[in-house]
């Protein structure tokens, strides 16, 4: 097999996230949370497999790179008011965070929406660290980040196993 050429945008959205303390392994327990009680043989490995595809994506890069740089921003202090503020404080009612998130759930189907609403609310994992409020950090973008390629990962994952075309 081929190695896939890995260009400057994916290599930098894949860097932010290990930087932000996001590990393959976190997102592979989360599509393991997910899917396991309809494939009770389901290997991590097989989850790991189905992440990789979906962070191959461009507009998985592209969420990645927007929403991780916008929570960086608010971290250094360096958006305008009121938005640096909200960004901050996860403001409950602002949403742009899930705007920008299903951009990547629904890139093997909308069963990922459905996938995403669910673990948005159990916030297993990594997800519950990440939403642990503290005042000098903002994970504002990342946490719908993270539970979105779950998502998308556990779509593609029930598409191939049956057997439906996914690339
Ligand atoms: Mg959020």
């Amino acid at each position: 097999m081929t190695e896939r050429k890995i260009d400057i945008v994916e290599e930098t959205a894949r860097k932010w996230l290990a930087d932000r303390g996001v590990t393959i392994d976190h997102i592979a327990d989360l599509v393991y949370y997910l899917q396991v009680k309809y494939y009770p043989d389901l290997e991590i490995e097989q989850c790991k497999e189905n992440i990789e595809k979906v962070l191959s994506k461009r507009e998985v890069q592209n969420a990645i790179l927007t929403g991780i740089q916008l929570d960086i921003l608010a971290e250094k202090g360096l958006l305008e008011e009121p938005l640096q503020d909200m960004l901050m404080r996860d403001e409950g009612l602002y949403g742009v965070d899930e705007i920008i998130a299903l951009s990547i759930v629904n890139v093997y189907g909308s069963i990922g929406f459905t996938n995403y609403g669910y673990i948005d609310k159990q916030k297993p994992g990594v997800l519950e660290q990440l939403n642990k409020k503290s005042s000098n950090t903002c994970h504002t973008f990342l946490d719908d980040i993270v539970g979105a390629i779950a998502a998308a990962a556990s779509s593609r994952l029930a598409h191939s196993a049956a057997n439906v075309n996914v690339d």
